[in-house]
């Protein structure tokens, strides 16, 4: 039985190849293989080899290219076959690495079935060298639940400071600068943040035209303008440049007209020659390679982004229906090019948010929560007006502060959670400096969307193990269907009769069987190895988009709700194929 796996750092021993070279003959794979393999690992400096240890005694081996998070090869000293040796090693690692993926042998069924069962999922086919590969990717639910209530590895171990600062009732715009000036200055000032002849980025949200419609502002969904024109007067004196860069998400590339929506343009008026307008999604874009490579290898990042001395990062407080909350963690989705938005959905929503953190780093964040948003936000939900602005210069820590002031436990959050876990800041209490108020004397607990995956008459929806993500994503599509057939408006759309029933299937574990005689439809990574076997809707989670399609794929006759414009769509989807045909 094993008790406590240890790693250590070895080397590519004989003994491990006699062990590889016996363990690809009894699974009838070319011998040629390890040796392609064996060379390859002797040539890269960056390959390791771990040498697992259970107490004293030798149990296995993992060679691992940390560059890219990829388990190369996983092979256990004395063979077994309920194969769970070789999971308290993965368990191991990834307590230690947290993501991770594999690639195997494409006729390797025993590492394939093994790897399955734990939560890997084959995201990839390709040849290397002549054979046959294929990628296991981990599943994020299946990861979450393995290192839920753990602790990172490697300590954080700075303390990092955040500050709550309370704005009065009326909050008029004096109110408001005063606050912030405050804030900054808690934070040590803002000679310390911005030099001299410093070109400053400011990034607020300003999602879509939610927040205005038809001459009626409603709080919470963007930021509020009169903090970013705070910040920018204080800025004026100091900083050479300013830049005001967004790329909004929903309606994508339409972000000047949001600037315009808003009345960004008057902001530029306080000082033309040193205030600009930046649309991030339309920016020119540099390729900057991902540390650890985890899901994704490379990132483009707006020109405008890379060359900034310093970004200030100016999110809402608000909740998000998959992601849990939408802070600073989540704001920078909104920093990337319309295709890595939609990227980061396909290769891994929660894990790509983390990672373009470690691309771009705001120096300031300033959460905006003079009124924020409870139950189904980022964009549909309630405005609850909060007045507080919570300031700080480490994503996580800060995100952990404005979660506990939502009432809400930052752990639950999967991309504050990974973030944490993959070492990126504290949600110890205990390394979290509050300057200003208290959590508790700001503290309202923020309500969270009731997800919704109620089966229709024949659409039955099987969610055993999905994450926030596909459920979330999911249940805003049901809804869709919760409205009066065309056809027969006595029912809904979702209780519509098929003559072969319908099945979802979300999350990595599902008890239901699958029926091939019936309509089956698998979500996201999760379920990719499903997908030979009905519709599969790739992503984790898969785009609103993506979700849409497949979903009213069932119902023809009905118009299908827009997400964006056709042409976009189809130039993002062009993209995505092209990409994906070069990965
Ligand atoms: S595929 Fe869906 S359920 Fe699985 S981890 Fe991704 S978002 Fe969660």
């Amino acid at each position: 039985m094993i008790k406590k796996i240890t790693f250590k750092k070895g080397r590519l021993s004989k003994i491990l190849l006699t062990r590889l070279n016996n363990y690809y003959k009894d699974a009838g794979i070319d011998p040629e293989f390890v040796t392609m393999k064996w060379q390859k690992w002797n040539k890269n400096p960056f390959m390791v080899t771990f040498i697992a240890r259970n107490e004293d005694n030798h149990v296995g081996w993992i060679i691992y290219n940390p560059v890219n998070s990829t388990i190369e090869d996983i092979v256990v000293k004395y063979p077994s076959k309920d194969k769970d040796v070789e999971k308290q090693l993965t368990d191991a690692l990834v307590a230690a690495e947290t993501l991770v993926s594999a690639e195997i042998h494409k006729d390797d069924k025993t590492k394939y079935q093994w790897m399955l069962e734990y939560g890997f999922r084959p995201t990839r086919s390709f040849i290397t060298d002549g054979f046959p590969l294929v990628k296991m990717d981990l599943s994020i639910s299946v990861l979450l639940k393995k290192i839920h209530g753990t602790t990172p590895t490697k300590p954080y171990r700075k303390t990092e400071t955040v500050v709550i600062e309370k704005i009065p009732e009326k909050r008029g715009y004096v109110d408001i600068k005063a606050g912030v000036m405050r804030l900054i200055d808690a934070l040590g000032g803002i000679n310390k943040f911005i030099k001299p002849d410093s070109t400053v980025l400011i990034k607020p949200n300003i999602v879509s035209d939610h927040g205005l419609k038809d001459g009626v502002y409603k709080g919470g969904i963007i930021t509020d303008i009169r903090v970013i024109r705070a910040l920018t007067e204080l800025l004026l004196p100091v900083a050479k440049k300013i830049i005001i860069g967004e790329g909004s998400s929903i309606n994508r590339s339409e972000t000047t007209k949001m600037f315009k929506h808003y009345g960004y343009d008057r902001l530029v008026e306080l000082s033309p020659s040193k205030i600009s307008l930046v649309d991030l999604n339309t920016d020119k874009q540099v390729d900057k390679h991902v540390p650890g490579g985890k899901r994704m290898h490379t990132r483009k990042i707006p020109l405008s982004i890379e060359k900034a001395d310093v970004i200030i990062s100016v999110p809402v407080l608000k909740i998000h229906f998959a992601a849990v909350a939408s802070l600073s963690i989540k704001h920078l989705q909104g920093a990337v090019p319309p295709l890595e938005k939609y990227m980061t959905h396909f290769f891994g929503l929660w894990q790509n948010l983390v990672n373009i953190h470690h691309l771009i780093k705001p120096q300031l964040i300033v959460i905006d929560g003079l009124t924020g948003q409870e139950d189904f936000g980022p964009v549909s939900g309630t405005p609850k007006r909060m007045n507080i602005l919570i300031g700080g210069t480490n994503p996580v820590a800060t995100d952990t502060v404005a979660m506990k002031v939502m009432g809400l436990d930052p752990a639950s959050s999967p991309p504050v959670f990974l973030a944490y876990m993959q070492g990126l800041g504290p949600i110890e209490k205990e390394k979290i400096k509050i300057i200003g108020a208290t959590i508790d004397e700001v503290a309202s607990p923020f309500k969270q969307p009731d997800i919704n995956l109620d089966c229709g008459r024949d659409i039955r929806i099987h969610a055993d193990s999905a994450c926030s993500g596909c459920a979330g994503y999911l249940h805003f599509v049901l809804n869709k269907l919760r409205r009066p057939d065309p056809k027969d408006e006595s029912r809904m759309l979702i209780d519509r009769p098929f003559d072969r029933k319908v099945n979802i299937y979300l999350g990595p574990f599902v008890q239901h069987p699958i029926n091939p005689d019936e309509t089956n439809i698998f979500m996201g990574i999760c379920q990719q190895h499903n997908a030979e076997t009905g519709t599969h809707l790739p992503g984790c989670p898969p785009h609103a988009e993506v979700i849409v399609n497949g979903v009213f794929s069932l119902f023809p006759d009905v118009e299908r709700p827009q997400y964006a414009d056709k042409s976009e769509e189809a130039r993002l989807g062009e993209m995505l194929e092209e990409i994906l045909r070069t990965l």
